[in-house]
């Protein structure tokens, strides 16, 4: 991925009306390597925040992850997410609940779903400016007038996690509920060794507490003894 100066810019200055992302202004649109210059692009930009951990930033959730503040904004709310997993049939909120209906089979998750974070109050505000270029929209920083726009014009959008296994990682889906659906706007991808084989579905999806200890081939056939960790009993 190309590296782009002004995506790690702060930024102060609201009459500039260059890209966030590269700088370029209006007469010259954007530079080559510029995300907006390339429709299919998915990836605003790449963080390592912890060793083996890729983090994501969506282009997606561009409104939301532009700038190191709205990056800063979003990432300081994720701790504060309370997590249930499907397994102990949790009562979500019913927006949440509603939500995740429609969203997780939409984004190809639900076998691999292993907990769902949710915090009515852990909230983003977000600017309801209607700026139709948003890779040029300033209206969130604080120099600009419409941070004291009417707080009808800035609404809270509560976050949500989706914690996904897959054979050789785990990934933290970041997406924030904005009323009428959800927004992706980040993901972290940690590597982990290959699951070992077999496993049950249970301990696949780390709920190890509820595993019944066998794992019964995709074939039919004898269930085997489940390969997770969690069954090795530790010598004393
Ligand atoms: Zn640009
Ligand atoms: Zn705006
Ligand atoms: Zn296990
Ligand atoms: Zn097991």
């Amino acid at each position: 991925m190309t590296h782009l100066d002004a995506l790690i810019d702060p930024g102060t200055d609201h009459t500039a009306t260059t890209c966030l992302a590269c700088g370029a202004d209006r007469r010259i649109g954007h530079l080559a390597a510029c995300p907006a210059n390339h429709p299919e692009a998915t990836d605003l930009l790449v963080e390592t925040p912890a060793p083996g951990t890729r983090r994501t930033w969506l282009i997606s959730g561009l409104k939301h992850n532009l700038t190191p503040a709205r990056r800063h904004r979003f990432s300081t709310q994720i701790p504060e997410l309370h997590w249930v997993r499907p397994v102990d049939k949790p009562s979500l909120p019913f927006s949440v609940g509603a939500l995740v209906n429609e969203i997780v089979p939409r984004m190809g998750i639900t076998k691999g779903l292993s907990a769902i974070g949710s915090n009515a109050l852990a909230s983003v505000p977000v600017t309801d400016c209607g700026c139709t270029d948003v890779w040029r929209c300033r209206c969130d920083f604080d120099t600009h007038p419409f941070r004291n726009a009417h707080p009808d014009l800035w609404p809270e959008y509560p976050l949500i996690g989706f914690k996904v296994r897959y054979r050789s990682g785990w990934s933290l889906m970041w997406l924030l509920d904005t009323g009428l659906g959800a927004v992706w706007v980040a993901e972290d991808y940690t590597t982990t060794p290959a699951v070992p084989i077999p496993i049950t579905r249970r301990c696949y999806l780390d709920w190890c507490d509820t595993c019944p200890g066998h794992a019964k081939p995709a074939d039919g056939g004898e269930p085997s003894p489940c390969a997770c960790r969690c069954h090795q009993s530790t010598p004393a």
